[in-house]
């Protein structure tokens, strides 16, 4: 029996199991599939402190989890499939197999989100993606289009100027949600332009196997236009990894776990980092959500064994 499952290895649970090992409770941390979460997939990270020079992802988790392995914490592959939480000890199926716990953290943080054309399925890694860093080297030289407007998509445009020839921003506004900082520098950028008002209706040519432009629709005039590229990536935002707490756990309209501090609707679950934050989603947010939730695990169990639970 383990004292605490943290389910995700992202800067949340591995913060959690930073704390929790070292308050020698026995941990395991499922890791999921996207082991350590969405920094694996991200470049230079110039917002963590601790590091005026800037981190790679990659790194930073690396560093996170040897820290939670010297402190004890057990990992296992794989999602969690399955969730039992209405009766006790927890059990939570990995790999076809159940393991029982005092308690659980929630880290499952959040997978992009895509436009839902059957094109863009089609041609997925065929001149569409998700991840500008993981495929960017491809369109050395080309042309090619990031669709959003927030942080994601100026993040991913300014990522993308170091390969390609051109890059376009599609965004559906004629303003950008993303912080002014990084807007000031995209516009700069010579390399970067952008197409307001727009939606992408489809991504041409599922018939030759590869991507060779857009059709776009201006919202305000409902003109139509096929725009030439050889790349698309969609950084159209986030949903939170929660379909096996439904019912379980109250989540919010659009799929978040609810939480006080990090406490959950079920006692003794609670949730930590992009999981329960539509609003911040930053590493070191994550990582002092999941310092929290460690922290409260810790009480929790403290707490049964003062009153006899266990
Ligand atoms: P986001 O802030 O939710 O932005 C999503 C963008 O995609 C918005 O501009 C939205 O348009 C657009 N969009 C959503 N659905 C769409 C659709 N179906 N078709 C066309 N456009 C669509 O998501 P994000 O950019 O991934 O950022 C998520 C969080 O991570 C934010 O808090 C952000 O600050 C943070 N982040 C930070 C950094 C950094 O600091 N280095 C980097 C990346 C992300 P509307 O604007 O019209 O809604």
């Amino acid at each position: 029996m383990y004292d605490v499952t943290i389910l995700g290895s992202g800067p949340a649970g591995l913060t959690a199991a930073i704390y929790t090992g070292r308050a020698d409770l026995r941990t395991l941390v499922v890791e999921g599939l996207s082991v350590g979460g969405q920094l694996m997939i991200t470049t230079t990270v110039e917002n963590f402190p601790g590091f005026p020079e800037g981190v790679e992802g990659p790194e930073l988790m690396d560093r996170i989890r040897k820290q939670a392995e010297k402190f004890g914490a057990e990992f296992k592959l794989g999602d969690a499939e399955e969730i039992k939480l209405d009766e006790h000890p927890f059990k939570v199926k990995v790999s076809n197999e159940w393991h029982e716990t005092r308690s659980v953290i929630v880290a499952t943080g959040s997978s992009s989100r895509w436009l839902g054309l059957e094109s863009e399925k089609k041609l997925m890694g065929r001149g569409v993606s998700g991840c500008a860093t993981c495929d960017g080297f491809f369109f050395m030289g080309k042309d090619v289009a990031v669709i959003g407007g927030g942080d994601s998509a100026i993040e991913d445009a300014t990522f993308l100027t170091r390969f390609a020839k051109k890059v376009t921003i599609i965004h559906r506004r004629d303003q950008l949600r993303a912080s002014k900082a990084m807007q000031k520098k995209a516009f700069k950028d010579p390399k970067i332009e952008f197409i307001w008002d727009s939606v992408v209706e489809d991504i041409l040519d599922v018939n030759e196997n590869k991507v060779t432009g857009i059709v776009l629709k201006n919202v305000k005039t409902d003109e139509k236009t096929t725009f030439p590229v050889d790349g698309v990536f969609i950084a159209i935002g986030h949903e939170p990894a929660t379909s096996i707490f439904k019912g379980k756990l109250e989540l919010d309209d659009h799929g978040y776990i609810v939480t006080e501090g990090v406490k959950t609707s079920v006692p003794g679950v609670f949730a930590a980092g992009d999981v329960q934050d539509p609003r911040y989603r930053q590493a070191i947010s994550a990582a002092g959500t999941g310092c929290m939730a460690g922290i409260e695990v810790l009480k929790y169990i403290e707490g049964e064994q003062a009153t006899g639970g266990w």
